[in-house]
């Protein structure tokens, strides 16, 4: 397994193994801390026999001021011996200066209303900051084709929607959220939680279930949604961003379909929890 900390060393490093890995690099951007999600989107990729890199940045463009950032978890040594078990060909961990000098910086895509919508309307910073970072990796690493999980759908559509814009040629393909047995979908976040807090946050997962399933007996979907937002704070959660119903390409559904989500943003005290299920 490779480590590469600066730019430099990663494109001497890819140039030189041209042209045998031309069209065979998957990547797979994270922010470390790394669970069994991130590990799934490795194996996706192993499965296609690419030569893989994983990138462990945690990017402060894509927090907005008043977040976690500073103490977002830091785990190198724990994902890196992960990362081996898995045979990772390439790790990428540049340095903050090293990645920031030189971007685009909250470059304005033509993002088709992004940051009018579920979380792009409560974290403004937040999707400007994912492209300037992963838009500035892609062009470093060149990949075949990036994998993304379908945890965080609203980053997986809106970086796909500006690949294919920008004419990037590269496949966004994505990999299925991954959960605890209790249904809480695994993220780095989950860590703040308090015994008594992760109680409560397997509601979330719990009541995108079931309101699914109300949806498809046929309740009214905007008061089905209040009734619900009104239960999760019943429960505990202390506040919620949204509970919505969108299509694939989050635009807004009036009838729910096969091809629509429901998406979800809770707050449990500091913690913010997101997820969401296909109808
Ligand atoms: P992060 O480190 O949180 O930026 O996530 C890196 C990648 O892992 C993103 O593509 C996420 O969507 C994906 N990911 C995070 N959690 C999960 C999960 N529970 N299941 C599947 N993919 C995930």
């Amino acid at each position: 397994m490779i480590i590469k900390k600066t730019i430099k060393s990663v494109q001497k490093y890819l140039n030189n193994k041209k042209p045998k890995l031309i069209n065979k690099i998957a990547f797979i951007p994270t922010m470390g801390a790394l669970h069994e999600g991130h590990l799934s989107l490795i194996k996706l990729a192993k499965e296609r026999q690419y030569f893989i890199i994983v990138s462990i940045y945690v990017n402060p463009s894509q927090f907005d001021p008043n977040e976690d950032f500073s103490n977002y978890p830091r785990t190198l040594r724990t994902d890196l011996a992960k990362l081996k078990k898995l045979s990772v060909d390439l790790i990428f961990t540049p340095k903050i200066d090293d990645i920031s000098k030189y971007t685009f910086k909250k470059m304005k895509y033509s993002t088709f209303g992004i940051e009018n919508k579920l979380c792009g309307r409560f974290r403004p910073h937040h999707f400007p900051g994912v492209a300037e970072i992963v838009l500035k990796f892609l062009s470093i690493l060149k990949p075949e084709v990036i994998y993304l999980g379908q945890k965080d759908y609203q980053q997986f559509f809106y970086l796909k929607r500006i690949i294919e814009q920008t004419n990037l040629p590269m496949k966004v393909k994505m990999g299925k959220t991954i959960r605890e047995n209790s249904g809480l979908a695994l993220s780095s976040r989950n860590k703040y939680l308090s015994k008594d807090d992760h109680e409560i946050s397997v509601h979330l997962y719990k009541t995108l279930k079931e309101t699914r399933l109300l949806i498809k007996n046929g309740l009214n979907l905007s008061s089905l949604l209040k009734k619900q937002k009104k239960k999760l704070l019943k429960i505990g959660f202390t506040k919620i961003d949204y509970l919505e119903v969108k299509r694939n390409d989050l635009k807004t559904s009036t009838k729910p379909h096969k091809k629509s989500r429901i998406f979800i943003a809770a707050h449990i005290n500091d913690v913010r929890l997101i997820d969401n299920i296909l109808i």
